[in-house]
């Protein structure tokens, strides 16, 4: 508004209301992120068939100003600009060091865009045709309700809130400079930075988060941890390209290598289990309460559910992305999608073909149940050591662990032993 213009907030389908905006408006564009993945390119095509349906009221020859709104596509979300690839997206390296090492030593990064110092005059509109400028719902509005958490983040919308996260992490509480060291947390807000969501709405630019990082590390200081920050943007970015090169793999049961040798399970009661947090695995259980709770799930824990879904129940792995896409404040096609086929073993990149082991998870990053007894406060009466394996005092386990017992007894000759011919590829990593 300081700018000389307003946002206009409306609910409801792209489709639906961009044609009513830019009919009320007069607009001759309507400017877009290109999109990458099915759904979303359908809505694009949605828009544009909409666009063409209104007849713009111009005095000037149509031949030189279409009478249709057209709509312009630009590319945006990833960090490195398609366009400055060293390879087109349909022939990018499948194993994800490869790629990096290329970015990196053959790409720039855009600077950020300088916000214009006007952005008005207001075009001619017709605002009570379309109800006026619009507000921000309150969570309330959308048939939802606050859930007050303790522990974890207050995500709050908006470009503001994403900048003021910026802030806190790298220069107030400089968390920054050891952030490769804390950044497999599951509790509290200030493990990881917390920057997904924002990035996934669009509310920052990974190119602003690069900036931050560059500032910091001439101002303050350079080091593994805020390198780190840019090695996962980097993976951001490459599931975003896997994604062209990929298509609609992504999403079928076979992942991007079409693999057919697993035989999936569609057990609902195994799933519901899962879902709910009812498994009787204290670390499963707590990851899926917080996730539906407060729609975050820690990095750690995503693996870990979604290695638990997959790899001990068998479970059809594109159950647990959709239930992900569902709860996730931060979901994106690419990164939900592509993490998955990857916890399932069927990414493109065989070689992240992964079992996490429970017990091993547990005494690495919750060594004295902190986590657990924080989202199942019925633990928080048991002895630190007996939280993740409480036995009787707690629900009784759904499946056996299929490498590794819950004793804590796992290794890699167990584990290469059961492996069997479940799984397709020969080698995985036990963590
Ligand atoms: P930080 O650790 O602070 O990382 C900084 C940024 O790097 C993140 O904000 C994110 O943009 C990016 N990043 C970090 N790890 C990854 C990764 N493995 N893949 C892609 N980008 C990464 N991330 C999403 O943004 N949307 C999803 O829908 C999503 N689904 C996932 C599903 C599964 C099964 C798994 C294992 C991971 C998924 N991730 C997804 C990646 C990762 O878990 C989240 O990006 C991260 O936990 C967000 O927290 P943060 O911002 O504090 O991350």
């Amino acid at each position: 508004m300081k700018h000389g213009l307003n946002l206009l907030i409306q609910h409801g389908k792209p489709e639906d209301i961009l044609p009513s905006i830019a009919k009320a408006s007069g607009a001759h564009t309507v400017y877009a992120h290109t999109e990458t993945c099915s759904e979303e390119l359908r809505v694009e095509r949605g828009v544009r068939a909409g666009l063409q349906k209104v007849r713009r009221q111009t005095q000037e020859p149509s031949g030189k100003n279409p009478l249709s709104p057209k709509l312009e596509l630009v590319w945006g979300s990833t960090m490195y600009h398609t366009d400055d690839l060293p390879f087109h997206p349909t022939e990018l390296p499948d194993v994800y060091t490869q790629f990096r090492k290329s970015v990196e030593s053959k790409c720039t990064i855009r600077s950020c865009f300088k916000l214009p110092t006007s952005l008005g005059p207001l075009p001619r509109c017709d605002l009570d045709e379309i109800g006026g400028w619009g507000c921000v719902p309150l969570v309330d509005d959308l048939g939802l309700h606050h859930e007050k958490v303790n522990m974890g983040m207050c995500f709050r919308g908006g470009e503001s809130a994403a900048l003021s996260r910026v802030n806190e992490y790298f220069w107030r509480k400089d968390l920054l400079r050891v952030y490769k060291e804390t950044r497999n947390g599951m509790l509290g807000p200030d493990y990881s930075t917390k920057f997904s969501p924002w990035l996934a709405s669009g509310c920052i630019s990974p190119r602003l988060v690069y900036e931050e990082v560059k500032r910091y590390e001439k101002e303050r200081q350079a080091n593994d941890s805020t390198y780190w920050v840019l090695f996962e943007l980097i993976w951001r970015d490459y599931f975003r390209f896997l994604s062209v090169k990929y298509v609609n793999s992504l999403f079928q049961i076979g992942g991007p290598r079409k693999v057919e040798s697993i035989k999936w399970s569609q057990d609902r009661v195994l799933f519901e289990s899962w879902r709910e947090g009812r498994t009787g695995y204290p670390l499963i259980d707590a990851n899926m309460k917080e996730l539906y709770t407060t729609g975050f799930m820690s990095n750690r824990g995503r693996q870990i559910v979604c290695s638990f879904l997959v790899r001990d129940m068998g479970i059809d792995w594109r159950m647990g992305a959709e239930w992900f896409e569902t709860c996730l404040l931060d979901y994106d096609p690419c990164s939900n999608y592509g993490n998955w086929t990857y916890g399932a073993g069927v990414g493109n990149d065989p070689r992240e073909d992964r079992y996490f082991s429970i017990p091993k998870q547990a005494q690495n990053y919750d060594p004295d149940g902190e986590y657990v007894a924080y989202w199942l406060p019925e633990l928080q009466a048991l002895p630190k050591d007996k939280r993740h394996f409480p036995g009787k005092s707690y629900i009784k386990q759904i499946v056996p662990l299929k490498f590794g017992s819950s004793n804590q007894r796992h290794g890699r000759s167990n584990y290469n032993r059961r492996q069997g011919k479940d799984y397709a590829g020969g080698s995985k990593n036990f963590y």
